[in-house]
């Protein structure tokens, strides 16, 4: 191309990403802020994110939708959901409000320039259909991103991969033509992904051998709501019901992050139970689910209708705990010197944090180091003007906080031109100057190895609030909303 202009637009705001963060951001933002223009910019040639990026077999939530589901948007099905389920229902947010013009598909972000002379956001982006590079402007930026990078998951490096005769499969980038069928497959990793893979692969496969390095725990449940049937059958609108199913359902959570907390033998052993209604009440869960750590350090993977442990009890599927000293031609030697014969390895060994969705951050045109700022109620930044990102919940669902931050982003807005203000910045104010930062995470309560690989490029967070990045849900829905804007950390220009 000669030296042409990149063709720019120009919107109040510009949402990153057509995940369940970004259509939700939309959504609140034309109710709440109808006068704003705004456009999605999506790299991805549909939208969904996460649940259009996977398509492993059985891919589903492992948490309930009528917490991952948006607030304003009843649930119907059954809570826990699989990615066509939470697609449509996507679908159905896109289409009922008119969504749809304002995204833009096939649309890659790859830098981000903040300039305060001109008082915006100017993107470039490459559009991956036509190849053509364009730019995008605006006001705001509202990062939901998600966390990880789409394009790839995170594989260790084994000895002797390469001498493997079989394949090799990352769950992130599933081989569409994959025949599995009387195949002996392995699975690395105990997460929830491999315990969603195990039961859909088990009767096809030959064998399908879970191998992890350590146990995780699991909650086996049937994947209905009793509430929710009782209240179906009197007949309750289905706007009631997923309000109070919510309701039931955040209650008892927060109720079991407290017991786990108090009493972690307690709910240890009610999880066992579950598994043991399933394998029998003599099976012995010490060597292959009982995890090191207390209940709730990580999260807690459901398993609806406890199906894993039907594939293992049927005796398509078993748990061997055990680490890997060397691939070898035909599948893998263990440390204890044992072998697994695998003709498929599946590596659901997790993803690669990605920060800022991969996008060079120029802040008046200084490079932006973001592991140097420090989150503002883990949603905004020392520093960086104009810009929201939205990063969940660990023990509650994603969405909870998506919507939280939605409505912190529209109360903002207005709040800026109540001001008559072009510009909001996060700064630390005097009295914080000395305050402690921390991790973003802080790995004692929460440590999966993905966020501990990446944490050192992660913003830090405070001592004290508003600087604290919180994960409790339940404080967060009386904090944020009422969250003082002229407290003198958010400066105005
Ligand atoms: C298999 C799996 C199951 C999960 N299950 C649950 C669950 O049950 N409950 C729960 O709470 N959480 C779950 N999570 C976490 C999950 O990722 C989030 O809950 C949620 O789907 C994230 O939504 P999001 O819109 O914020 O991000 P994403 O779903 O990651 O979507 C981000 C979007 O932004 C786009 N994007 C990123 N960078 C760029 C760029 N530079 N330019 C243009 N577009 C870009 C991506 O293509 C993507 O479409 C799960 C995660 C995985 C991987």
């Amino acid at each position: 191309m000669g030296e042409r202009e990149a063709e720019t637009e120009h919107f109040d705001v510009l949402v990153v990403g057509a995940g369940i963060s970004g259509i939700g951001g939309a959504y609140h933002l034309q109710q709440q802020c109808p006068d704003k223009s705004y456009v999605i910019l999506e790299t991805m040639d549909g939208f969904g994110g996460t649940w259009k990026t996977h398509t492993y077999p059985g891919i589903r939530s492992d948490s309930d939708l009528y917490t991952f589901g948006y607030r304003f948007k009843p649930w119907t099905g059954p809570p826990i959901a699989t990615a066509d389920e939470i697609l449509d229902y996507m679908g159905e947010v896109i289409d009922d409000n008119d969504i749809g013009r304002h995204i833009r598909y096939s649309h890659t972000i790859s830098s981000a320039s903040w300039s305060t002379g001109d008082r915006r956001w100017t993107l470039a982006v490459t559009r991956t259909d036509t190849g053509e590079q364009v730019r995008f402007t605006g006001d705001f930026l509202w990062m939901c991103q998600g966390y990880y990078r789409h394009s790839a998951g995170y594989t260790p490096e084994w000895e002797g991969m390469d001498r493997f005769g079989g394949e090799i499969v990352h769950p992130q980038t599933w081989p569409e033509d994959l025949d599995y069928a009387g195949r002996q497959v392995v699975v690395i990793g105990s997460g929830a992904t491999a315990a969603t893979l195990i039961p859909a692969m088990a009767a096809d496969c030959g064998h399908v051998t879970m191998l992890q390095r350590s146990p995780t725990y699991f909650v086996a449940r049937p994947n209905s709501n009793e509430m929710a049937d009782t209240l179906r059958e009197l007949d309750i609108p289905e706007e009631w019901t997923h309000e109070i199913v919510r309701r039931q359902i955040l209650h008892t959570q927060q109720q079991v992050v407290q017991l786990s907390a108090e009493f972690p033998d307690l709910v240890r052993e009610e999880l066992f139970n579950g598994i043991r209604e399933v394998l029998g009440e003599d099976y012995d869960v010490s060597p292959h689910f009982t995890p090191s750590y207390p209940p709730w350090r990580q999260r807690l993977a459901l398993i609806p209708d406890g199906d894993l442990f039907h594939s293992i009890a049927a005796g398509d599927a078993s748990v061997v705990t055990d680490e890997i000293e060397e691939f070898t031609e035909t599948g893998i030697r263990l440390k204890s010197g044992d072998h697994l014969e695998a003709d498929i390895i599946i590596t659901a060994t997790g993803f690669e944090l990605n920060v800022l969705g991969d996008i060079d951050f120029c802040i008046d045109d200084e490079p932006l180091v973001f592991s140097d700022t420090v989150g503002y109620r883990g949603m905004m930044f020392t520093g960086i003007p104009n810009m929201v990102w939205v990063f969940g919940y660990f023990r509650a669902s994603w969405t909870l906080r998506a919507d939280l931050v939605a409505d912190f982003v529209c109360r903002l807005l207005h709040h800026l031109d109540d001001r008559g203000a072009s510009m909001v910045t996060p700064v630390l104010r005097a009295e914080d100057a000395g305050m402690d930062l921390r991790p973003w995470v802080d790995p004692e309560d929460f440590n999966p190895g993905y966020l501990m690989r990446a944490m050192h490029l992660m913003p830090r967070q405070g001592a004290h609030d508003p600087w604290r990045m919180s994960q409790d849900y339940w404080a967060d829905r009386h904090t944020i909303p009422t969250a003082d804007l002229d407290d003198g950390t958010l400066v105005y220009d």
